[in-house]
């Protein structure tokens, strides 16, 4: 009965991250294979950070946030995502291990999920600067100035 009558889109946050290869273009190209999804579009793009690896390895990281708005389900952005950090190359031979992307959902408009594949809110956005500075940077209202204080001593510069 219902299942024919589209929802609403849903506002959601995805963090970027990579830092093997030529992570800022890895990072741009996956930007653009997230706004070509179906059912979704990319409403802001974060600059480029470089941060200094933190609980990881290897070279240091280019990160960035983007907004998209999207008629996908939180479980079907995921296998999406996952879709495209395989096709950068991605291998997971060990936790934290340094990485081609990593393409993580913050945000799915107001929805705890809390499943073993998927937990959103991120549960570690809060501790990273890497997260908050460039989601502060295109969605101002949804981090806090006590949040960005906590993690100042985070290296982080624009790109
Ligand atoms: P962290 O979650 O601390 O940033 P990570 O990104 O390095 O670590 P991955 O190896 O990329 O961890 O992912 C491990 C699993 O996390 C994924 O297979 C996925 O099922 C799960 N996961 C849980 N919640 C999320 C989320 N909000 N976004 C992306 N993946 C998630
Ligand atoms: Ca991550
Ligand atoms: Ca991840």
């Amino acid at each position: 009965m219902s299942e024919n009558i589209p929802l609403a889109p849903v506002t959601a946050y995805v963090a970027l991250g990579a830092n093997l290869g030529d992570a800022a273009q890895t990072v741009r190209t996956a930007m653009d294979s997230i706004a070509a999804l179906p059912e979704t579009q990319v409403s802001h793009r974060s600059s480029l950070y470089l941060t200094t690896p933190v609980d990881s390895d290897g070279p240091d990281y280019v990160n960035a946030v983007i907004e998209v708005l999207t008629g996908l389900s939180a479980p079907e952005l995921l296998e999406k995502l996952q879709k495209i950090e395989q096709s950068a190359g991605r291998k997971r031979p060990y936790r934290n291990a340094p990485r081609t992307l990593d393409l993580d959902i913050l945000l799915f408009g107001s929805e705890q999920i809390d499943s073993p594949s998927l937990t959103v809110p991120h549960p570690r956005m809060a501790q990273r600067a890497f997260v908050l500075k460039p989601l502060a940077e295109i969605a101002p209202k949804l981090v806090k100035p006590a949040q960005l204080r906590a993690v100042r001593d985070q290296a982080i510069e624009k790109l």
